[in-house]
């Protein structure tokens, strides 16, 4: 199992999210929400054999960071994205929240901490992640397994996460507030 220097793990969680070798080489980190209203349900989702969706870390609203699989492998949490190959490329951290509440300071001070430790495992700085800190929905795409509609496929829109899709417009995550964070601590 790998463990990455520097990166606070609270509880492991390991080996209900489906996982595989690495496709691709690590490139860029994605953030998620899980959809969820419970933190305490969304980790149990995590082990019900009907999810099928797996992000490396899902952050609580507290901060609390929980490692649903290791890092070292890949999970489905990217689908079809601009970038191929993105289970693999990405390492997936999702905010336990859904569409409506944003996610909490303590929140997203962890997913920056996360970000901050990958980076420097990597030797990465901001400008030179080679695919990003990138959000799921500038990512992912339409394609003929999602959609019939010949005019989408390639195009964005397929998912919503981590921006949201709130009526005052506030984000549920701020991927710009998120870079300026981890530019601040690194
Ligand atoms: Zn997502």
């Amino acid at each position: 199992m790998m463990s990455i220097p520097g990166l606070v793990v609270d509880e492991r969680r390991h080996s209900h999210v489906l996982q595989g070798p690495l496709a691709a080489p690590r490139g860029g980190i994605m953030l998620h929400y899980d959809d969820s209203s419970r933190d305490d349900w969304a980790v149990e989702w995590f082990s019900d054999p009907r999810c099928t969706n797996g992000y490396t870390w899902l952050v609580l609203d507290d901060g609390r960071v929980v490692e649903l699989a290791d890092p070292a492998h890949r999970t489905p949490h990217a689908g079809a994205c601009k970038t191929p190959m993105a289970n693999s490329v990405f390492y997936g951290i999702a905010a336990a929240t859904n569409g409506l509440v944003p996610a909490t300071d303590r929140q997203l001070a962890s997913i920056a901490a996360i970000c901050v430790a990958l980076m420097r495992h990597h030797r990465w700085t901001l400008p030179s992640v080679p695919h990003g800190i990138a959000g799921h929905d500038e990512q992912a795409i339409w394609t003929p397994a999602y959609t019939s509609q010949r005019a989408l496929w390639g195009t964005t829109g397929r998912k919503v996460d981590p921006t949201g899709q709130r009526p005052d417009h506030k984000k549920i995550i701020d991927l710009n507030d998120v870079r300026r964070s981890i530019a601040a601590l690194v």
